[in-house]
């Protein structure tokens, strides 16, 4: 938490004041003007107080704070004004971006008073955030591997294939199972085959684009990866890597090393396939039997048709 409370005027002598009357007590930045205040934000980390004056050449203090709670959401944004005009406190309220209106002069122990409650209303807006992103979170991770689970594939596998279609790109699955994992479970106990699948997952993770390719959490020890923009020639190399390097890999659990191998599925389109085999069902669907024909083919390989 750093408490930092940036003054913003067009008036030199104005922001020193501020600076001498309360450094003490917070840690004080201070910019000429609106354009230099809104470099300090952008450039500086974040403040968790914003005090601006209204009058100012180039943008009035009303949209500068605008624009501070666009690179800052959680900022408390104080407008000072000498020229308290009902209009203009009308629309910072209607705006919903202003904190406080204070009037020139105005008395330290009101300022003070008042960046004191801005700072507690950053502290509790950057905690909901928080909360509100693991509430997310939760509800579309699989809290053991943090892969995405079967409601996040539900609504956003069918949103992707129609971005693939309306931009005509290339599109993949790779439907994976781990081989042979109840035998992981009876050999070593469920807690390590627990490890066994975050490091699976992990793995995966590692190796796929961030936030362009996802992993869900299919089933047990099922998963399914979602590889926008790549074609099958890239699905397949892909699926190989993976199938290669699990099979060289050894997962430490409890000072023993574990051994895996999973087998792979792989289903996709270009833009010269028909609507009807693009379906999320239709690409699960063959995916998933082509997973099946790798473990009956002797599991630990890819199979694409
Ligand atoms: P195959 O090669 O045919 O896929 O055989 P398999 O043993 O991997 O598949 P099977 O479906 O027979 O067994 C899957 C096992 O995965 C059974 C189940 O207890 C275990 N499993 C499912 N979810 C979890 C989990 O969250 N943790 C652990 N430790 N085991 C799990
Ligand atoms: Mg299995
Ligand atoms: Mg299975």
């Amino acid at each position: 938490m750093n408490n930092r409370v940036l003054f913003v005027d067009d008036e030199p002598n104005i922001l020193a004041t501020y600076k001498r009357m309360l450094r003490k007590l917070f840690t004080i930045d201070t910019a000429l003007g609106s354009e230099q205040g809104l470099t300090k934000v952008a450039n500086s980390g974040t403040f968790s107080v914003v005090v601006s004056d209204l009058q100012m050449p180039v943008m009035n203090g009303l949209t500068f704070l605008c624009r501070v709670k666009a690179i800052n959401p959680d900022c408390a944004c104080i407008i000072l004004t000498g020229k308290a005009d009902l209009q203009i406190a009308i629309d910072a309220v209607n705006q919903g971006n202003i904190f406080r209106f204070l009037t020139k002069p105005c008395e330290s122990g009101t300022l003070i008073g008042t960046i004191k409650d801005g700072i507690e209303y950053n502290k509790q807006s950057m905690l909901e955030r928080e909360i509100n992103k693991k509430i997310l979170n939760l509800s579309i991770k699989d809290s053991l591997t943090g892969c995405f689970n079967r409601t996040y594939l539900n609504t956003h596998l069918s949103n992707e294939i129609k971005r693939a279609r309306r931009y005509r790109h290339s599109f993949s699955i790779i439907m994976c199972d781990i081989d042979d994992f109840k035998q992981i479970n009876d050999t070593y106990g469920h807690m390590a085959g627990d490890q066994v699948l975050k490091s699976f997952a992990q793995g995966i993770n590692d190796t796929i684009r961030i936030e362009v390719d996802w992993l869900v959490r299919y089933g047990g020890e099922e998963f399914l990866l979602v590889l926008p923009e790549i074609g099958m020639k890239g699905a397949t190399s892909l699926a190989e890597r993976i199938c290669a390097d699990l099979a060289k890999k050894k997962i430490r659990i409890e000072g023993k090393e574990v051994q895996i191998t999973a087998s792979f599925g792989l289903a996709g389109f270009t833009p010269e396939t028909p609507q009807e085999k693009t379906s999320p069902e239709f690409l699960i669907t063959t995916a998933d039997t082509l997973l099946y024909r790798a473990k009956t083919q002797g599991k630990n390989r890819v199979v694409v048709h």
